[in-house]
């Protein structure tokens, strides 16, 4: 930056530090001066309290408001070049909108070790390059057949590959250093920003010719690749829906453009990076939990220089910086995982579509069940709605057969027509999926004597009986303890499991079908990842089973022989306090129903309830989720509810039971005047207690804001939050503010 090394350097620069205080903090430069000069985006080192820190110049200035004097130098500079300009534009965005320290947002939208202060510049990579002429037939290849295969993929590519790709593609780095002492192939190292060679040929497997549907709604995507095109694909479950994600990404790419695909946390399988794969000869990279810190930053990097024009992610992906930004679609957009529940509470959907915006880029969101939100944005004509209503396979999707608990016995929470209903399905030779939303054997252990129940000691909740291995363990705090022998209460012997959990139905199936395999897949069984995918393939080649889960199995994975899903409780959201709780678990109804009949014979799915008659219900099972969630838009806006009004949520926890409702009473009677006054049009509800009021012996209070104009709510939120930062009370309670909470 020439431009900066002629002006004077400046005097002040504000940084942002990863603290929760929402304000930037001055310093002097540092005698040593970057080589592009001072500049916003740079990170630096900087003496925090008794810490050493790792901030961002935000700004630089000319004078501070306070005194030189007081003011500490920088540390020390770590990068030359500022972090990417549309990384900082996000990260400013998000702290804004979420009303969240910028300093913090900075901090976790960076990789780890950039977090930690580790050069971003100057790292090297691997590459390789396949030496020997091909000689047919080398006797040292003959007995290494995946040796040779991977010679022959090396081969292909003049300019040689880098190990990230050659992983990607099904090797190992142990069989490149193989091929390497054996002669065939060269490593070199080579410095990670240097440029991609470019791709002669995108595709490595044609598209599939698309229905007329996806053709449609392909086209309707073309019109507009060079500006904010928000779409919602709203398509059943199998209707193709990967598909156009898949043509959209290869239009954009073909314009030498990246695509950022979001997709669910339970989404991101092998299966499914396995489709991107093998479709594209470019590039794809993939960001999940289960990388390693170097991973991460491997693919940040990839990314941020534009090496790799796809990238596919869950929820933090969103921070991802993009070099030449092309498209951002979101898979299952309605998807509660793309909300942060912690911390920095961001939703990826919605950032995405203001990524896209600033970026002037198409937004596709789709989903077999969208957000009453995305569906209301639709309606409204501010996103374009493309529908895909046929199944690629012949089948319509199941419908939901209701199906009375009442007055009828239950063995492992299923009833005789169900039972049966999966008697003739094993039969017929086909698989069932049996879903349960409750891990652990049953939800808790009774007296029969006394009446007395496992109570956890932490939280205002029941704590579950688990038999693998035998506890009970509460689901909320994670604490557990030794099942008793006698109830704590009377001394009485008879203590009885309450209702049934997936254990439980999975003890009932395998006595009741014997000679059929059960596989119980919940987050106690898979607790590592292999042993998921490992029942997931069996399940795949077809023999009868059962398969036993929670909503893991729900979404996201191809199970074409199931023929019968039993949903053996459907009543939990219905008359639940949380206004979202309907359409969340209608959402995951269809979503449970769309796992059977994918291939070639038709599904059943039967939903056991307490109400068959419930209006909501029935409207699903009749009409489907379409219809529902007209309805539950009418009753929304009866009720004045998001998305008619938007809310915000303050949460305030404490030890002490009153600590946290005092101080939601006194915020209440600061902002309550203060928004008559200057954001009449936000309401105030509360403080009131959490509806699990007592968690981890903390106890939860919420104050509820909610205003028709974003405008006046944010303004409100400010006032909030800038009042709790100076309150000392404050400091004794924890609290934290959500916006657009997806819970309450
Ligand atoms: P969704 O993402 O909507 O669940 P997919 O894109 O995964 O649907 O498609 C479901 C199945 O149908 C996949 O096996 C896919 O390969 C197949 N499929 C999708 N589109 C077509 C098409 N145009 N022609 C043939 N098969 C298709
Ligand atoms: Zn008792
Ligand atoms: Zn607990």
């Amino acid at each position: 930056m020439p431009d900066s090394i002629s002006s004077p350097p400046p005097r002040i620069l504000c940084v942002a530090i990863p603290t929760p205080l929402r304000r930037l903090f001055d310093y002097l430069p540092s005698r040593d001066t970057p080589p592009g000069g001072w500049q916003p985006g740079l990170r630096v080192r900087v003496p925090f309290g008794r810490r050493q820190v790792v901030g961002v110049v935000m700004e630089c200035r000319d004078h501070s408001d306070l005194a030189l004097t007081q003011l500490k130098p920088v540390e020390a500079w770590l990068d030359a070049v500022p972090l990417p300009e549309d990384w900082l534009w996000l990260c400013r965005f998000t702290a804004r909108y979420y009303q969240h320290s910028l300093g913090d947002t900075l901090h976790q939208a960076l990789p780890v070790l950039l977090r930690q202060g580790r050069p971003l510049a100057g790292r090297m990579r691997e590459h390789w390059q396949a030496l020997a002429p091909p000689g047919d037939d080398d006797p040292r290849l003959r007995r290494a057949p995946r040796q040779a295969e991977l010679l022959g993929m090396l081969r292909q590519h003049a300019h040689g590959l880098p190990t990230q790709a050659v992983v990607a593609q099904g090797f190992s780095r142990e069989q490149l250093l193989t091929l390497m002492e054996k002669g065939f192939v060269a490593r070199q190292e080579i410095p990670l920003s240097a440029a991609e060679p470019a791709t002669e040929q995108l595709l490595a497997e044609p598209a599939l010719p698309l229905n007329r549907e996806q053709v449609t709604a392909l086209a309707a995507l073309h019109e507009r690749l060079d500006g904010f095109h928000p779409c919602l694909l709203h398509g059943v479950t199998g209707s193709g829906k990967t598909e156009v994600y898949l043509q959209l990404i290869e239009a954009v790419v073909a314009r030498g453009r990246q695509a950022l695909l979001l997709v669910p946390e339970i989404g991101l399988t092998p299966q499914t990076l396995a489709r991107f794969r093998k479709r594209f000869r470019v590039p794809v990279v993939a960001l999940h939990s289960g990388l390693t810190d170097n991973e991460r930053l491997d693919a940040w990097e990839a990314v941020a220089s534009g090496r790799a024009p796809i990238v596919i992610g869950t929820r933090s992906a969103i921070f991802t910086p993009l070099a030449r930004p092309g498209a951002i679609i979101v898979d299952e957009e309605h998807d509660g995982s793309f909300k942060q529940q912690e911390g920095l509470r961001y939703h990826a959907r919605d950032l995405a579509v203001a990524r896209a915006k600033h970026h002037a880029i198409p937004l596709l969101l789709g989903s077999a069940t969208p957000s009453l939100e995305s569906l209301y944005h639709a309606e409204r004509g501010n996103y374009r709605h493309l529908r895909l209503t046929r199944r690629a396979s012949r089948h319509a999707p199941a419908r939901l057969e209701l199906i009375d608990l009442r007055g009828r016995p239950r063995q492992g929470g299923l009833i005789p027509p169900a039972i049966e209903a999966i008697r003739e399905t094993l039969e017929a030779g086909h698989q069932v999926l049996v879903f349960i939303n409750r891990r652990g054997f049953a939800p808790t252990l009774a007296c029969h004597t006394c009446g007395w129940m496992a109570d956890c000691d932490h939280c205002d909740a029941r704590m579950t009986l688990h038999r693998q291995p035998p506890m009970l363990a509460c689901h909320h705090c994670d604490k557990h303890r030794p099942v008793p022998d006698a109830c704590p209460g009377c001394g009485s012997a008879d203590l009885r499991p309450l209702g049934s959990g997936t254990e439980r139905t999975e003890e009932t199936l395998a006595a009741l079908f014997p000679k059929v395999p059960v596989h119980r897949i919940d987050r106690d069984s898979t607790r590592r990842r292999d042993a998921f995918e490992q029942t997931l393939g069996e399940v795949r080649r077809g023999e009868p089973c059962l398969l036993v889960g929670t909503q893991m199995l729900a979404k996201g994975h191809h199970l074409p022989h199931v023929t019968l899903v039993v949903v053996v409780n459907a009543d939990a959201g219905l008359y639940a306090s949380d206004f979202r709780a309907l359409e969340h678990s209608a959402q995951l109804l269809i979503q449970v129903a769309g796992r059977a009949g994918r291939a070639a014979h038709p599904g059943r799915v039967l939903v056991q309830t307490l109400h068959t008659d419930d209006p909501h219900l029935r409207l699903l099972a009749e009409r489907g989720y379409d219809a529902l969630a007209e309805q539950l838009l009418a009753e929304r806006r009866a009720a004045a509810l998001p998305p008619f009004r938007f809310m915000a949520l303050l949460r305030l926890e404490s030890p002490r039971e009153e600590a946290a409702m005092t101080l939601g009473r006194e915020a209440a009677a600061m902002l309550r005047p203060w928004t008559s006054e200057h954001a009449p049009d936000v309401s105030c509800l509360g403080p009131v207690p959490a509806p699990m009021e007592r968690r981890q012996n903390r106890y939860h209070v919420q104050l509820m804001l909610s205003a028709g104009r974003r405008s006046q709510l944010h303004a409100a939120c400010a006032q909030l939050t800038a009042w709790l930062e100076a309150s000392p009370e404050a400091r004794r309670v924890r609290w934290s503010l959500d916006v657009d909470p997806q819970t309450l």
